[in-house]
């Protein structure tokens, strides 16, 4: 199953996209993950990436586009893939579009995680990341320590309030219209209410995403 994950930052996306990468046994490819990882590797890729991210702006397209083709050309990617926060405009669509027509793949569904602005800015600034596997946990203290790996919690810069205006500023301007570009062609564009706890918005993208 391949499908495209969207929905303003906080919308819990990342939660979701571990849930369902795991209840489907296909991988999850997230380009925030790949950045913030190459930033704590302090690769050439992070260096540069990490000045969009602590702003809270969005990383050029050329950039994303690149990283799409070596991840889903991956021997792991050929099954499927869940693709979480890869597509936030439509050139990036696009890329996409054409990359899995030359892997000879089909997009199955683009998922839409919906949560209104103040939900989203309340999540945010409760929320704490690993610093090593980044996964991401609510209401932990900065500092203290990763149940899954051991690895020390923080605060993503990009977690802090005028990052995260323009977050939602980008997320309305560039990546919005990304939605209106799949259902025009004629892409399955399932929504999904990612309001309420956690387990009840798995239940729901499990049902929604049964055949
Ligand atoms: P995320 O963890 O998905 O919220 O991503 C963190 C940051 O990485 C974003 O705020 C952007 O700066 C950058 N980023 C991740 N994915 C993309 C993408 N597909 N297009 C542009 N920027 C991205």
């Amino acid at each position: 199953m391949r499908l495209v994950l969207v929905g303003p930052p906080g919308a819990g996306k990342g939660t979701q996209a571990q849930f369902i990468s795991a209840h489907l046994g296909v991988p999850k490819i997230s380009t925030g993950d790949i950045f913030r990882a190459n930033v704590s590797q302090g690769t050439d890729l992070g260096q540069e990436a990490k000045k969009y991210m602590d702003a809270g702006e969005l990383v050029p397209d050329p950039v994303i586009l690149g990283i799409m083709k070596d991840a889903l050309s991956t021997p792991a990617a050929a099954k499927g893939a869940i693709l979480d926060g890869v597509v936030r405009t439509v050139p990036q669509a696009e890329g996409l579009a054409k990359l899995a027509d030359e892997l000879g793949r089909k997009i199955d569904k683009v998922v839409l995680f919906d949560v209104p602005d103040d939900e989203i800015i309340r999540r945010i600034s409760g929320r704490t990341v690993c610093d090593k596997c980044q996964t991401p946990y609510m209401g932990r203290e900065p500092g203290t320590t990763c149940a899954k790996c051991g690895g020390k919690l923080v605060r993503r810069p990009d977690d802090e309030p005028e990052a995260v205006k323009t977050r939602l500023n980008a997320y309305r301007a560039q990546t919005e219209p990304v939605i209106q570009w799949a259902r025009d062609h004629d892409l399955d564009v399932i929504e999904i209410d990612a309001t309420g706890d956690i387990d009840l918005i798995t239940k729901r993208a499990m049902r929604a995403l049964e055949p």
